[in-house]
């Protein structure tokens, strides 16, 4: 091991159900503590956890630290805040990195974290590394020199036209948080094994200054994006609500299946915003992704361009939806749908995978 500190995930859970994110900063996280030659921890906050600290050791975490108090029952800043510094101070080091997921817990905590140790914290990040970073800048003398090892935390910029690499080495732990579906998961392996550790937490009175009277929750229709096989996705080139029945009507056949959309096509009220791909909609990363009239705008292609295969089809052969589709078909999506449709068919008989 070295002697810098480990790699530390939060755990993003609600009503004990393990957000996908958390399995992606896991499976990141694996990747940077193979590079640091040091641990990864996740910390896991709630109440009545049940087996979530086994999952997330078999998902990649070394160790798991657990509070579990009725006060964490449901999701409010400060107990959660207190939570996690206790966590983090308990440990027998300053962690390196600490990883949140860009969700509306992470996006909530991180910054009270960071503030807390006054660090700083990138959000949104697509990717993470680790690499060296010379400081040339004179501003501040102290600060100019080699700095090894530091948390690259990048994330589109500019419009979505740029990736920047962000970092902050001066003072750990280096802190981000990340989009869900863009970080890649470890396969889970049940016969990992690792250490368990409790840690029970002291709160203020102060804490609950917040009550939670009632939690309403909604499901979303669009949530099954994040785990679809099969995403067939439509534009504003399908000219109206109804369109998207061609759209449904394609992504019926397919086992493991979802429905997405652009943006235009949500601000205009032919679908709801849960199924919005892209960099204010969801990131995602499925096996197949076909687009039907939809130009591949920088702000769509950042929340697919992961997809294993994707299919465009678009009358307008400029569409730069083109340069990074691995099919491309030219032609009217109302045509080509019902074909695609006939012909998967007929692949998925064969195979038999038919829905
Ligand atoms: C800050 C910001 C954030 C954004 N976030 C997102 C986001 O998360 N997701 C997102 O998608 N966008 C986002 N956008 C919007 C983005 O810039 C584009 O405006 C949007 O993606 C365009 O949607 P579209 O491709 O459906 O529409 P258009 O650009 O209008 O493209 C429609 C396409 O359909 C084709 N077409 C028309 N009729 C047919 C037909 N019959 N058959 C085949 N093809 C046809 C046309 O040739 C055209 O290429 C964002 C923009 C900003 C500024």
């Amino acid at each position: 091991m070295n002697d810098f500190g480990d790699i530390a995930v939060i755990a993003d859970q609600i009503q004990n159900d393990i957000r996908p994110v958390t399995f992606e900063l896991l499976g990141a996280a694996r990747e940077l503590a193979g590079k640091l030659n040091v641990k990864v921890r996740a910390i896991v906050m709630g109440h009545q956890l049940g087996s979530i600290p086994t999952t997330l050791i078999h998902s990649g975490a070394d160790e798991v630290y657990v509070v579990d108090q009725p006060e964490l029952a449901e999701y409010t800043t400060l107990p959660y805040r207190r939570a996690a510094i206790s966590v983090i101070d308990s440990f027998d080091r300053v962690p390196h990195i600490v990883l949140c997921g860009a969700t509306t817990l992470g996006r909530d905590l991180a910054p009270r974290i960071a503030a807390h140790y006054e660090v700083g914290l990138t959000a949104d990040c697509t990717e993470l590394d680790i690499g060296e970073y010379e400081h040339k800048g004179k501003a501040d003398p102290a600060k100019v020199g080699m700095y090894h090892n530091c948390l690259y935390a990048i994330r589109p910029s500019f419009g979505e036209s740029l990736k920047a690499r962000i970092i902050g080495p001066w003072k750990n732990p280096q802190m981000a948080t990340a989009r869900t579906g863009a970080l890649i998961p470890c396969k889970p392996d049940t016969s990992r094994t690792g250490k368990i550790i409790p840690v029970k937490v002291d709160f203020k009175p102060d804490d609950f200054r917040v009550k939670v009277i009632e939690t309403v929750r909604k499901v979303s229709s669009g949530a099954d994006l994040l785990k679809a096989k099969i995403i067939v996705s439509g534009g504003f080139g399908l000219g109206g609500p109804e369109g998207f029945d061609t759209v449904r009507d394609l992504a019926s056949i397919f086992k493991e299946s979802a429905v997405g959309s652009s943006r235009k096509a949500v601000d205009a009220g032919w679908i709801p915003y849960d199924h919005q791909v892209g960099q204010t909609g969801k990131t995602v990363r499925p096996e197949v992704y076909i687009a039907l009239g939809i130009s591949g705008a920088i702000q769509h292609r950042v929340g697919m361009s992961n997809s294993r295969v994707i299919i465009a089809v678009n009358k307008d052969e400029e569409a730069p939806i083109f340069q990074f589709a691995h099919y491309g078909i030219i032609s009217d999506l109302f045509e080509v749908a019902p074909l695609l449709k006939k012909e998967f068919q007929k692949s998925l008989a064969a195979a038999g995978a038919a829905r």
